[in-house]
C-alpha cells in the first residue's frame, strides 16, 4: 500500500490551501485527492461559465435537498462544485469574510484562538488585495482580490436607490465595518477566476512530494484501534487503499464530509444501525447542525438594455462582448452576475447587520434555470439571512458512497428567521421603488404587487425560498455534546484525523463563506505543521 504523511480528502477551498501549506516546506509528502476531474474546462475560469456551471452534471455535484416541509414540500437544489478548486471552481467569486462578531462568537462558544483578532493575519496572509495593502488587506498572499471589471449601469442605479432608500454606502465590505451598500470585490486576476486551486495548488503541483489524484472518490477513512491509518478510494474502476503516516484530513465539504465520517463508522449510533454500518466511534453531531443562507429573489422587468438576458441579436452581442474580453479583459464575459450589493439591518436598532443583498442584472429565478424568464430584460434583487436560526441535517440515503446523502435544509423552521426575511421583502420592495431604479421600472414578476402583508409575504418565502450555496455547520468545532472536531479541527475521540472545510464552522458566517474557509484551512494548517515539528524535536 502506497504511503503520504497527510491524505488530504477533497480538493476544495479547503483542500487546495492545506495541499500548498503542508508540502511548501518539502519535509512532508502529502497526498490529495479529489472526487472530480482536473480544473480543465474553460466554464471554470472564464467568469460568465457559472451559468453553465450550475447545470454541469460533471463539474458540480448537483445535490437537491429532501423536500422541504417548510418551503411547501419543494427540493432545493443546492450546488456544490466537484473539480481541483472545489466550489470556488464553481462559485459566484465575492470576496467575503463575516463580521467580526462571527469568530469572536465562535471563541465565546470555548474555540480558543479563533476570535477575530486571530483569524485576521491569516485573511490577510492569504490575499493578494489589489487595492493595496491597510490595516485589514494584504498584498503578499496567492490568491488575488479584485475590484470587478464588469459593472452594468443598472448596479450605480441600484447603489443610489439603496442610498436614496435610507441605508449608508460602503467601499469595502471587509475592512472596519460591514454594513452599508457598494460593489463587492472578486476573486479573479485579469478578468478570470481565481479559485483555489488556481491561487494555491496550480503554482505547487511542480513539488516532488505532492500528489494529485483526481477521479477518486474515497469510500471510507480506515480506522485502527482508534487512530485512523488511511483511506480506501475508487479509481479508474478499481477500489485501493493509501496509508497515511501522520495524519487523515477530511475537506470533502459540509455535505460530503460527514457522510464520509458515517461511511466510516463515525457518526450517530443510530443512523449507523440504520445503514448497517459497524460503529467505530459515537459522535452524535455528525451530519447535525447544518445551516445555510435562506435566499429569496425580488424580480421586476426593466427598460434596460446593458442587463443579462437572451436576446435578438445574441451573436453581434457576443462577438462585441468577446473582443471587449480579448482586448480589455473586460465586458461582460467576466461577470460574476451579483457585482454590487450589501449588507444591512432589518430593524435600525440592532448593532450589526442581519441581511444580505445580492443584485442581479438579469431576470433571474430559480438559480438561473428559469429560461422563459430570461428572455425579459429585467433585474433581481436576493434578499438573505445572514445568521439563521433554523437547523437542518445531513444523513445517509444508504451505505453507498456513490449515492448522494439526504439533505434536510430545514430553512424558515425557526419563527425569528421568518420574521427577518419578511422584514428582508418588504426592504427589497422599497428599494426596487426607488429612483433612479424605479425610473426604468415596466413591470414586477415577483413577488406580486398585491403581496404586501406578512402572511402573504411568508406564503411567497416558501414558495420563492432558495439557499444562497453556503452549507456549513455539520462537522462543528466546539466543546459541547455535539461537537464534531476541538479548536484543533481533530475528530473527537480519533486520532490523527481531522475535518478541515465549511463544515467545521459552529455557527455560520455574515456573510459568503469561500474566505473565511480558506482562512480556516490556513490556520489549520499552521496548527499541523506546529505540533509535527514539537514531535520532531
Ligand atoms: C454556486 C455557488 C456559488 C457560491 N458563491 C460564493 C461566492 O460568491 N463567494 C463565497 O465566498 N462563497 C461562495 N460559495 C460558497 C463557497 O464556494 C464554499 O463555501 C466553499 O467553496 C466551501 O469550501 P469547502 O472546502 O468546504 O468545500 P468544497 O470547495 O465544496 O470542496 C469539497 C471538495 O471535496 C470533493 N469531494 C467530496 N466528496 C469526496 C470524496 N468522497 N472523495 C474525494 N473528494 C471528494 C469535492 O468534489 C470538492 O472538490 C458558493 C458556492 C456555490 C456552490
Amino acid at each position: 500500500m502506497k504511503a503520504f504523511d497527510f491524505v488530504i480528502i477533497g480538493g476544495g477551498s479547503a483542500g487546495c490551501v492545506l495541499a500548498d501549506k503542508l508540502s511548501a516546506s518539502g519535509e512532508h509528502s502529502v497526498c490529495l485527492l479529489e472526487a472530480g476531474k482536473a480544473d480543465k474546462n474553460w466554464l471554470i475560469h472564464l467568469p460568465i461559465g457559472i451559468i453553465g456551471l450550475m447545470q454541469s452534471k460533471s463539474l458540480n455535484w448537483h445535490f437537491n435537498s429532501h423536500a422541504e416541509k417548510t418551503l411547501n414540500n419543494r427540493e432545493i437544489f443546492t450546488p456544490r462544485g466537484k473539480t481541483l478548486g472545489g466550489s470556488s471552481s464553481i462559485n459566484a467569486m465575492l470576496y467575503v469574510r463575516g463580521q467580526k462578531q462571527d469568530y469572536d462568537h465562535w471563541q465565546s462558544l470555548g474555540n480558543n484562538g479563533w476570535s477575530f483578532d486571530e483569524v485576521l493575519p491569516y485573511f490577510k496572509a492569504l490575499e493578494h488585495q489589489e487595492r493595496g495593502a491597510d490595516e485589514f488587506h494584504g498584498i503578499n498572499g496567492a490568491l488575488n482580490v479584485a475590484d470587478s471589471v464588469s459593472k452594468p449601469a443598472v448596479n450605480a442605479d441600484f447603489i443610489k436607490s439603496a442610498i436614496a432608500a435610507g441605508y449608508p454606502e460602503n467601499h469595502d465590505f471587509n475592512g472596519a465595518s460591514q454594513e452599508g451598500i457598494g460593489y463587492y470585490q472578486v476573486t479573479q486576476k485579469d478578468g478570470l477566476r481565481h479559485s483555489a486551486a488556481k491561487a494555491f495548488l496550480t503554482p505547487s503541483l511542480h513539488r516532488k512530494n505532492l500528489t494529485v489524484i483526481t477521479q477518486t472518490q474515497v469510500e471510507k477513512v480506515l480506522i485502527s484501534d482508534g487512530i485512523a491509518t488511511g483511506v480506501v478510494y475508487k479509481h479508474r474502476g478499481k477500489i485501493q487503499q493509501l496509508s497515511a503516516n501522520k495524519e487523515v484530513i477530511l475537506s470533502a465539504g459540509a455535505i460530503n464530509s460527514p457522510q464520509i465520517l458515517m461511511l466510516s463508522g463515525i457518526g450517530p449510533k443510530a443512523e449507523l444501525a440504520k445503514h448497517n454500518i459497524k460503529l467505530v466511534h459515537a459522535l452524535e453531531g455528525v451530519g447535525k447542525n447544518l445551516q445555510d443562507h435562506v435566499d429569496v429573489l425580488n424580480v421586476a422587468q426593466h427598460n434596460r438594455t446593458e442587463v443579462l438576458a437572451y436576446r435578438p441579436k445574441a451573436m453581434w452581442w457576443s462577438a462585441k462582448e468577446a473582443l471587449k474580453f480579448i482586448t480589455k479583459r473586460a465586458g461582460l464575459l467576466t461577470t460574476v452576475i451579483a457585482e454590487s450589493g450589501g449588507f444591512i439591518k432589518s430593524d435600525p436598532t440592532l448593532t450589526e447587520p442581519d441581511l444580505q443583498l445580492h443584485f442581479v442584472p438579469a431576470a433571474m429565478d430559480d438559480h438561473g434555470r428559469n429560461h422563459k424568464l430570461l428572455c425579459t430584460y429585467g433585474i433581481a434583487l436576493h434578499v438573505c439571512l445572514l445568521r439563521p436560526k433554523s437547523r437542518g441535517t445531513v444523513t445517509l440515503n444508504s451505505n453507498n458512497i456513490h449515492q448522494h446523502p439526504r439533505i434536510e435544509l430545514n430553512m424558515l423552521d425557526h419563527q425569528d428567521d421568518i420574521d427577518t426575511m419578511i422584514k428582508g421583502v418588504k426592504i427589497a420592495k422599497k428599494i426596487l421603488s426607488t429612483p433612479p431604479l424605479s425610473t426604468t421600472h415596466v413591470k414586477t414578476i415577483f413577488p406580486d404587487e398585491n403581496c404586501n402583508s406578512d402572511q402573504e409575504i411568508h406564503q411567497f418565502l416558501k414558495e420563492k425560498c432558495n439557499t444562497i450555496y453556503h452549507p456549513v455547520g455539520t462537522c462543528k468545532m466546539g466543546q459541547d455534546e455535539l461537537s464534531v472536531v476541538d479548536e484543533q479541527l481533530k475528530v473527537r475521540g480519533v486520532k490523527q484525523l481531522r475535518v478541515i472545510d465549511a463544515s467545521i464552522m459552529p455557527t455560520l458566517i455574515s456573510g459568503n463563506t469561500n474566505a473565511p474557509t480558506m482562512m480556516i484551512a490556513a490556520k489549520a494548517a499552521d496548527m499541523i505543521l506546529a505540533e509535527h515539528a514539537l514531535s520532531k524535536k
